[in-house]
């Protein structure tokens, strides 16, 4: 059975979608097969991959109304290990549907993966920048989460209150969900406050962030602030394809790494 990651962080432009294109087309490359899920409206995954929205007849929030299934929205990327389950603006409404419904919501993602999770060896499924229903479902129905973490002033804060949640989660509806570990993102060398922001991580939470493979002068994997990786979803690309040498591109693959190696 497949490994479900989720990707989280109820701030936003923290480096959640990045991560997840990025660490999705890093496993693909590794040959295994990865289903990167966009569930947030917003749509950023999707359009990262060069899907427009007008591309998009049926995505995942008509699988979680229960007019699709899995399988049928699910679409092959320029990647030949990674397939995307795209969302669209649509996706919203589903937080009103949540409202009517009143037992069983928080695990509508849960369900609609039993269809397609034997197929892959992971599942990255990048979530919305808010703790409600939606962030709420993903880690649910997820085995573990990546905690991408701006490396800039208030990083930390609003932690607790997601780590809290985790907490919440695990003692009523998903006991197992591990935190995989805490993800320095947009780290420059020249900016004081991302060193700083890095030894606030390592002195609190040191033994959950990725041991580095790829850098004998790095304990742990950085992503480093990279106008490569800024730009290549206006290219409709991973890092990957559209510059594989870019510290960047090197950061994600060190990523991947840590996490085939963890199991
Ligand atoms: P949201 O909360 O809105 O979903 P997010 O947490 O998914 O945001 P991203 O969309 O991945 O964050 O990143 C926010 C912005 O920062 C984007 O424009 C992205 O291209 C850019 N960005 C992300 N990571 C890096 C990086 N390492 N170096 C430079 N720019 C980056
Ligand atoms: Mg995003």
């Amino acid at each position: 059975m497949g490994e479900i990651i989720a990707i989280a962080n109820q701030k936003g432009g923290v480096g959640k979608t990045t991560t997840a294109v990025n660490l999705a087309a890093s496993l693909a490359l590794a040959e295994k097969n990865v289903l990167l899920i966009d569930f947030d409206p917003q749509s950023n995954a999707t359009t990262s991959l060069g899907f427009g929205r007008k591309d998009i007849d049926f995505d995942i929030y008509h699988v979680l109304m229960g007019s699709k299934r899995l399988s049928e929205i699910i679409r092959e990327t320029e990647m030949s290990h990674m397939h995307l389950a795209p969302s669209n603006i649509g996706l919203v409404g589903l937080e009103k549907e949540f409202y009517k419904k009143t037992s069983g919501r928080e695990l509508l993602l849960r369900k609609s993966l039993q269809e397609v999770e034997e197929f892959y060896d992971y599942i990255i499924i990048d979530s919305p920048p808010a703790l409600g229903p939606l962030t709420i479902n993903v880690l649910s129905a997820s085995h573990s989460v990546i905690i991408p973490i701006q490396c800039e002033f208030f990083a930390l804060e609003g932690l607790a209150q997601l780590l809290n949640t985790i907490k919440l989660l695990r003692e009523n509806i998903n006991p197992n969900l591990e935190i995989k570990g805490f993800l320095p993102t947009m780290y420059s060398a020249q900016n004081n406050l991302s060193k700083q922001v890095l030894t606030d991580l390592s002195m609190h939470f040191g033994t959950k962030l990725f041991k580095n493979y790829g850098d004998k002068n790095q304990a742990y994997v950085i992503i480093p602030r990279s106008v490569k990786l800024a730009e290549s979803p206006s290219f409709g690309k991973p890092i990957l394809l559209y510059d594989i040498k870019s510290n960047g591109s090197v950061a994600y693959q060190n990523l991947a790494q840590s996490i085939l190696r963890s199991r």
